[in-house]
């Protein structure tokens, strides 16, 4: 596919673009394109105009993905400045572009006196990344706080879904494939913003001490089955630190994989696997995979 054969656009447009630098793992192959749109006009007509058989992805911040090696075929999505905006619009709501940061979000809530929205300060990703994962953590979730949220579709048409359209489960959404959510209504309750910050504070405080936040990693890997923790499972089946390549189960949090500097997609994936084999014969479960695993396998 060449670039005559794609739609025109106001922003940017990149063949053969490298996601390892855009994803927190920092492996993983290209984008056939990555599409960085203007605004939300070019993006809708980006859309509406290009081939229906070309697959679409949106990207975020990459927290919670690997990108195989062989790269992504059709078009990656990225959301930039203009879709990063956060303002309230009432005393509890606030409205947030789909590629706004929880950090920016959580503390536009703090200015505002909005609680509620403290979790999302510790979870890293963006806005449309949040609602597509149902993203949650110390208690709160997107579904308590998602009022509504608007999504290109893949044939470019704007559409507003309500919470319930999304059919919510545990990091889970029935988010419509190839759609790009583009913004995003979030409702807390009145707060104290010194009381918020507290909390922010906190929750960042508890995650340094649990979490390896300065590795190359995606989050935690595997959702935590009914009644059981992931990292309990994967620790009592002496899966920590377990290497495969360049690829490591975090020391700090056995339910993190971490590129310990020159993992290949591949490495992080079959370590993975391998965990999920492991667990399965020591504690009978099936693991499953909460990061996104995304591309062709080179
Ligand atoms: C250190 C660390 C800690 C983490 N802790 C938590 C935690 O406590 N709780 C938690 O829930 N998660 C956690 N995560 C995982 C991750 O931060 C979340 O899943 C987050 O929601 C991903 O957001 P993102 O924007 O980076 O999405 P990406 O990782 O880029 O993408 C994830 C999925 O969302 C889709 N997506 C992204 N943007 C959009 C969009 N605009 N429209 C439609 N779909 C989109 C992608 O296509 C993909 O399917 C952690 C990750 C790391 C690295």
């Amino acid at each position: 596919m060449s670039v005559a054969e794609l739609p025109r656009v106001a922003g940017k447009l990149t063949a053969d673009a490298p996601l390892a630098p855009l994803v927190w793992f920092k492996s993983g192959g290209q984008a056939q394109w990555l599409f960085e749109p203007k605004d939300l006009e070019d993006l809708q007509s980006f859309l509406r105009n290009l081939d229906p058989a070309t697959p679409v992805m949106a990207l975020g911040l990459g927290s919670n993905m690997i990108v195989r090696d062989g790269g992504v075929p059709g078009v990656v999505v990225r959301l930039g400045k203009a879709f990063a905006r956060v303002s309230p619009v009432d005393a509890t709501t606030l409205d947030c572009g789909g590629g706004a940061s929880g950090i920016l979000v959580s503390s536009t809530a703090r200015d505002a006196g909005i609680a509620g929205l403290e979790f999302l300060r510790s979870i890293p990703g963006t806005v449309g990344g949040f609602v597509r994962m149902n993203g949650g953590a110390y208690g709160g979730e997107v579904k308590d706080i998602l009022v509504d949220c608007d999504v290109v579709l893949r044939d470019g048409q704007l559409a507003r879904l309500n919470v319930d359209d999304l059919h919510y489960s545990y990091r889970h959404s029935e988010l419509p494939d190839g759609a790009i959510v583009v913004s995003a209504r979030f409702r807390g309750k009145p707060g104290e913003p010194s009381a918020i910050q507290a909390e922010m504070d906190r929750i960042s405080e508890s995650r340094e001490a649990s979490q390896p936040l300065r590795s190359k990693t995606g989050g935690s890997t595997f959702k935590n089955p009914d009644g059981h923790k992931a990292w309990q499972l994967v620790d009592e089946a002496g899966c920590r630190g377990l290497q495969i390549g360049g690829a490591q189960v975090s020391e700090k949090h056995t339910n993190f994989l971490i590129n310990t500097g020159d993992a290949s997609s591949a490495d992080i994936e079959a370590l993975g696997e391998e965990v999920r084999r492991r667990v399965k014969a020591k504690s009978g479960i099936d693991l499953q995979w909460e990061i996104q695993r995304v591309g062709d396998v080179k």
